[in-house]
């Protein structure tokens, strides 16, 4: 882990680099039609996709900017198809982490104190331990640091004690997608407990009229993702002139899903001399950027996660030509190991199309993507995690940043377009020190 003010020369290019071993070969039996695709339609099939545009999984159907060749999959030659396997999983103990600090030396509310202990967080984690001073002291934060390191309880703590020492400052988070708001607003309502304040979630996909309601009562917090929250601004229901603070969340991810000119605009309408907290799991250019434009010398903490991809056993699953994947799937869901899985496929439409197949054969069955409303996603998300239905299907931008405990398998059932959305779906299975399993699905052209 890593302190240090800000320089425009930083980077923090991750090697992903997996160990190669075998990979499993579906036995076929004789090709069956099952009506859910075949060869030619190939359900969803990797690198082909005959429903809708590609990727276009997320807020407003914006498509990821970082594509490769513009509509391009990863895992097209075998040398990219080797890098989904690893069956030499490591399993070593990660050296504890000692914090310099403990929650009750930090010189924040009693009763936010109390409301910690209450979620039972006994020790800050690396980056709550390194942030929260500086953000206690109204410095700018850079957060290097991936989902499942406690980055939101790093800007929660820090932000609700503002807002109880400087009554009437108002907070405005903004996140990549609807899911992530709601989670963080889950945990804001737990820190703020009998506090006397409140939040609200500004997200797409649900009716904005509740969300202009709310605005009126000015709530202390509001987290949102960046096209609603313009959306909100440009019809005067949103004024940020009373918002001191701002934080990032999952920037790079903003940058991905096209909400660049929204995050500028509503940076550009905020007072110069706010506070910025700024979360990222990457470093890019155009993040470096951001940050030297809408940053004050900013404290940097790079957070280095163990790489998760090695405690993951990864594979490839070959679908013979000829062969349906679908039938390849719903054989494998069958398995009792398959627990708790979450299947990867690349369009909106063919994600829910899968689940509802897989729904029909009796594997329960939910899925998230950009077209449900933000109630059903929810809803979906909830059964999943509850344990109600075994196979969660998603779309990338659905999926990400979700905490998602005991996911027993990821599949990508479509080909992801990139090596890093690779890394960060089977992210989902193998954590909190658990082994995990991803399978992926190439088709074998010939
Ligand atoms: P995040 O990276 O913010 O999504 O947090 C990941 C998970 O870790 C969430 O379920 C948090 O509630 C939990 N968490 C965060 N900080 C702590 C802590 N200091 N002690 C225990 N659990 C934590």
């Amino acid at each position: 882990m890593q302190v240090g003010r800000w320089n425009h020369q930083s980077s923090d290019k991750k090697s992903h680099e997996s160990s190669h071993g075998g990979e499993r070969s579906y036995s076929s039996r004789s090709p069956q039609r099952s009506g859910f695709g075949g060869r030619s339609g190939g359900y969803m099939g990797g690198g082909q996709r005959p429903f809708g545009r590609p990727g276009a999984g997320g807020n407003r159907g914006r498509a990821p900017a970082r594509r490769r060749g513009g509509f391009g999959s990863f895992g097209e030659t075998e040398a990219e198809i080797a890098k989904f396997m690893n069956r030499t999983v490591v399993t070593t103990e990660e050296p504890v982490f000692v914090p310099e600090h403990k929650f009750s030396d930090f010189d924040i509310n009693p009763h936010l104190k109390k409301n910690i202990e209450a979620r039972k967080y006994e020790l800050p984690t690396p980056i709550q331990d390194k942030a929260i001073p500086h953000a206690l002291l109204g410095q700018d934060v850079v957060g290097l640091a991936e989902t499942g390191t406690g980055k939101t309880a790093a800007f929660l703590i820090p932000l609700i004690d503002k807002v109880m020492k400087q009554k009437g400052d108002r907070i405005l988070i903004m996140a990549p997608t609807r899911e992530l708001a709601v989670q963080i607003e889950k945990e804001l309502a737990g820190f703020a407990k009998g506090l006397g304040f409140r939040g609200m979630v500004a997200v797409g996909g649900a009716n904005i009229g509740p969300q202009i309601s709310q605005l009126r009562h000015n709530p202390a917090f509001v987290i949102g993702t960046p096209g609603r929250l313009k959306d909100l601004m440009e019809r005067r229901a949103l004024d940020l002139s009373g918002f001191g603070t701002v934080v990032l969340d999952e920037a790079d991810r903003m940058l991905d899903m096209g909400f660049i000119d929204d995050m500028r605009m509503i940076l550009g309408k905020m007072n110069k001399e706010r506070h910025t907290l700024f979360f990222s799991a990457t470093m890019s250019r155009e993040i470096e950027k951001l940050i030297g434009d809408f940053l004050s010398s900013p404290v940097v903490i790079s957070v280095k996660t163990r790489d998760t991809s090695k405690n993951i056993d990864q594979d490839v699953v070959r679908i013979p030509r000829g062969k349906d994947k679908f039938e390849v799937l719903a054989e494998l869901l069958k398995d009792r190991e398959f627990s708790r899985v979450l299947v990867f496929g690349r369009t909106k439409f063919g994600v829910e199309k899968l689940a509802k197949a897989l729904s029909r054969l009796h594997i329960h069955a939910e899925s998230i993507h950009g077209n449900k409303t933000h109630g059903a996603r929810i809803r979906a998300l909830e059964a999943f995690k509850a344990g109600k239905v075994s196979v969660l299907v998603a779309t990338d931008v659905a999926a990400r940043g979700l905490d998602i405990p005991a996911v027993s398998h990821v599949i990508n059932y479509d080909l992801p377009s990139t090596y890093e959305d690779y890394i960060h779906r089977i992210g989902r299975t193998g954590r909190a020190s658990l082994k995990g399993r991803a399978l992926t699905f190439v088709q074998e052209r010939y």
